[in-house]
């Protein structure tokens, strides 16, 4: 069996267990105004400004075979952009990850999708000062999302660098907070579809590459990894993979990526935490190197997932059933 498999296979054996619970929440649960609600009903308030003007942070761990992943990493992210829109976490952090875990247990999920998203809450900006406006917290826990699900993963997804949008510029909208304002990656989906693929890089306007709907991209030339430093989110997934590429002495540049230097790469892959490392084969229609998943795209898939059952980087969680 192929390392791929050893992944893959386990996860569909988890998913076809889950398949067959009967508990109320194993599709996902929501916790919303300090109730735990199936996902399917959750609903929140049309007035909410989160929905109203996209004015709101988000962050998304995951959890991989009963066990949380940098759970704090994206709780610590999640509070860093709290702060740069003046939002307070309406919360207590240790209570917000105590009902995270609570809410995987009850579940039943061995392989999730988690989500804690902070609005402004109902009052609107404009005649408020932030200080006086209570802010408001959902939560939710589904099955695993896969930005690039497993069959595509072996042989490697196609994606093309945008031509009708750039990324937003971040002196506009700061992509290191984490946001859903997806104008321009919406746009983006619909070129990719447009031209017979299906991710859309979006570059910047002068000449690089930022990032995609949804996740970062890296790419290897000669043995270097190449990966934006600006105008795009620190994201969690990128760390792991710098902390894989330090190990195994790969050199990182993370600095400018002209748009040139992914059309002339080794290895393109994306990442993140929906999805892991998702290699890329085809990029504006042309194979990326040989066409085929590259060397160190496939060493650096398999320590990500290897690096899942760390201590250093996950907890177990306790589910009532074991
Ligand atoms: N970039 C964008 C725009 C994203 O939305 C995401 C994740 O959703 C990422 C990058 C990857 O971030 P992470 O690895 O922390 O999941």
């Amino acid at each position: 069996m192929s390392f791929m498999e050893t992944v893959f296979a386990p996860h569909a054996e988890r998913a076809a267990k889950l398949a067959e619970s009967c508990s109320p929440f194993a599709n996902g649960i929501a916790w919303i105004e300090g109730e735990f609600v199936p996902l399917a009903e959750a609903r929140i308030p049309l007035l909410d400004q989160g929905f109203l003007h996209s004015d709101l942070t988000y962050d998304v761990p995951a959890v991989w075979n009963g066990r949380f992943f940098r759970l704090d990493d994206h709780i610590d992210r999640l509070e860093a952009s709290c702060e740069k829109l003046r939002l307070r976490l309406p919360m207590p952090r240790a209570e917000m990850r105590a009902t995270l875990v609570d809410m995987v247990a009850r579940s039943g999920i061995r392989d999730a999708y988690v989500e804690m998203i902070v609005t402004r809450g109902l009052k609107f900006v404009r005649g408020n000062k932030p200080e006086d406006i209570v802010n408001s917290l959902y939560m939710l826990v589904m099955p695993y999302v896969w930005v690039m699900p497993p069959d595509l993963q072996r042989s490697g997804g196609s994606a093309v660098i945008t031509r009708t949008v750039r990324r937003v510029p971040p002196g506009a909208i700061d992509p290191t907070v984490k946001n859903l304002q997806w104008g321009d990656f919406v746009r983006g989906l619909f070129e990719a579809q447009d031209r017979n693929a299906i991710y859309p890089i979006l570059p910047d306007g002068d000449g690089n590459i930022t990032e995609g709907s949804g996740f970062n991209v890296a790419l290897i030339k000669d043995g270097v990894l190449y990966t934006p430093e600006h105008g795009v989110l620190e994201g969690v997934t990128r760390m792991t993979v710098f902390d894989i590429a330090r190990r195994k002495g790969i050199e990182i540049r993370l600095e400018h990526v002209p748009v040139d230097l992914a059309y002339h790469c080794d290895e393109l892959f994306f990442c993140t935490t929906a999805g892991g490392i998702m290699p890329v084969t085809r990029l504006d229609d042309q194979p990326v190197g040989g066409g085929q998943v590259g060397p160190i795209t496939r060493m650096i898939w398999e320590e990500y997932w290897l690096l899942h059952d760390d201590p250093s980087y996950s907890f177990a969680v306790t589910y009532p059933d074991n």
